[in-house]
């Protein structure tokens, strides 16, 4: 079995790692991937707009620009 960061012979010690290194390697990988899940960026958007609560809640039924069909 080879290591999955260099190809390298694996060590028993580091298995299924060739060293510490290459493990710490595959941990760092592991954890970036977890930050940043793809096609789920949805979050942000709702953050960086004002959600205009209480501004023009009465008349929000009407005209409402802020959730037009196509915003370009
Ligand atoms: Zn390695």
């Amino acid at each position: 079995m080879a290591c999955p960061i260099c190809s390298k012979p694996t060590d028993p010690k580091f298995t299924p790692f060739c060293s510490r290194r290459c493990a710490d390697v595959d941990l760092s990988r592991w954890l970036k991937g977890t930050y940043a899940i793809p096609g789920a960026p949805a979050g942000e958007e709702d953050e960086a707009r004002p959600s205009g609560g209480g501004e023009s809640s009465e008349s929000s039924g009407l005209r409402s620009p802020d959730k037009g069909m196509d915003r370009e």
